[in-house]
């Protein structure tokens, strides 16, 4: 249907380019609009009612709606409205900020570099690191390991360290240098008689011998976000990080934790270092860093990292890399405010009480489905993976696109969901959601699934 013009739909389409859209299907499918937003709801421009299910972009922590929040940015847009830290220069919001950051770091770290995005934090990981083995005399050291489906991101070097097809075709992706290991999924990558945890050493042996093939002394670092999120809320089997850091150690590979969907309570425990026993070198942050309500990420470094950096610029003159909102403070007031409400409400304490609910709802509701493969997550991130044949765990056609069929269904069912590549329907709902909450939100899913398995017949 044309939509009419001069409608919100019809100057979309003529004048947006979409993010993660299929451009053409999208001329003819047209936007949902979303208007406002109330608690973990957001309403569209025709009045409907969803249930954000991935809380925007598993991001929207403290859901859609806090007056705190306004009122943080509010004063400080009016205090000072921007200022950079250049060449030296500082205000208060940044220092606050970092400070809260460090106390709050699953292990010992010394510093903190302030970004707009997960890319860009990734990205300037990368850098670092690159930087960091240069300053200390080792300039072969630089090849990058990441995950094949793991996500860290789309700018060319995050994007790059990305392990999925979507983020590479077309765009000359990898760059030389980054390389991917076996994704830690035992469901479609355990071998038959495999435990999980011969699996688990599996996947480090293949990654010791990946090192190995390449010559240790040619890779610098090992990017993993504690729990895989986009590319279908994986959670690694038993004894997976230790086998892994075992690995890494051993060849003084660095381990740089992806926390930006993990951080800030989503796996039950403050950060997915914790929950997954991970030691970082460098970990980066997003998304729930100022609960979404503005752009900001960071880049945390242990002392290692840091002294090395420091003499870099000091034999340069200057560390050459920052941007003009590296922590501007309107997005670093939000994320210090987001931080103390994360206290106040005891975030993981909350999380840790209605995660049982998720957890516990999914996998008796959803694990005995004809349609469902597997159900997995912890905390308050989880995915069900539709399949073909429950038996052989034979997979959909992608063509049948079933997982965006399914999500189109829940909209008309009230929920905003979203498929991720292999038919995983992924749950990472704000952090705020009440039990009851995530009960109608399972109620609403469950009606949808059936819907799709009666149009399936
Ligand atoms: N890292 C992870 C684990 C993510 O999930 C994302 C985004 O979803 C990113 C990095 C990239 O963040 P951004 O979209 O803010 O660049």
């Amino acid at each position: 249907m044309t939509p009419p013009r001069n409608s919100n739909a019809a100057r979309d389409i003529a004048n947006l380019l979409h993010p993660y859209t299929d451009a053409r299907a999208h001329a003819q499918n047209g936007p949902l609009v979303i208007t406002r937003g109330e608690g973990v709801r957001v309403f569209d421009d025709q009045g409907n009612s969803y249930i954000e299910t991935v809380a925007g972009l598993w991001c929207a922590s403290l859901g859609f709606d806090n007056a705190r929040l306004v009122e943080a940015a509010t004063k400080q847009m009016k205090q000072l409205p921007f200022y950079h830290a250049f060449t030296g220069r500082s205000h208060e919001p940044a220092i606050d900020l970092a400070e809260m950051l460090i106390e709050r770091a699953p292990v010992p770290m010394s510093k903190v570099f302030f970004c707009n995005s997960g890319s860009e934090a990734n990205d300037t990981a990368v850098k670092m690191i690159w930087y960091f083995n240069n300053a200390i005399g080792r300039p072969e050291k630089k090849k990058i390991i990441g995950r094949l489906k793991g996500y860290h991101g789309i700018t060319i070097a995050a994007g790059s360290v990305t392990g999925l097809p979507v983020n590479h075709k077309l765009f000359d992706l990898p760059i030389a240098g980054v390389l991917h290991t076996t994704t830690p999924h035992y469901y479609r990558e355990g071998r038959p008689g495999e435990t999980e945890e011969q699996f688990a050493t599996r996947c480090a042996t293949e990654l010791d011998e990946l090192i190995i093939a390449e010559g240790p002394e040619t890779v610098a670092a090992f990017f993993a976000e504690p729990v895989m999120g986009a590319g279908g809320v994986l959670v690694p089997p038993a004894t997976y990080y230790e086998k892994i850091q075992a690995v890494l150690k051993k060849h003084d590979v660095l381990f740089v934790a992806d926390e930006v969907i993990c951080g800030f309570g989503r796996t039950g425990e403050y950060w997915g270092c914790q929950s997954m026993g991970i030691q970082p070198d460098i970990l980066t942050c997003a998304k729930a860093l100022s609960a979404s309500f503005l752009p900001i990420s960071a880049v945390l470094i242990n002392d290692r990292i840091f002294q090395g950096l420091a003499d870099g610029s000091a034999s340069i003159g200057s560390f050459g890399h920052g941007f003009t909102y590296s922590g501007h403070p309107v997005p670093a007031a939000v994320a210090v405010e987001t931080l103390k409400i994360y206290d106040e409400m005891e975030i993981v304490a909350h999380v840790k009480k209605v995660a049982p609910v998720l957890q516990d709802g999914l996998r008796s509701r959803f694990a005995n489905h004809p349609l469902v493969g597997e159900v997995r997550g912890i905390g308050l991130i989880g995915a069900v993976e539709l399949v073909a044949d429950k038996a052989t765990k034979k997979a959909f056609d992608p063509a049948q696109k079933i997982g965006p069929r399914l999500t189109k269904i829940a909209e008309a069912n009230g929920l905003i969901m979203r498929a991720l590549p292999g038919d995983g329907i992924a749950f990472s709902p704000p952090l705020i959601i009440t039990a009851e909450e995530i009960v109608d939100m399972l109620d609403r899913f469950s009606k949808s699934l059936d819907e799709l398995a009666v149009q399936l017949r």
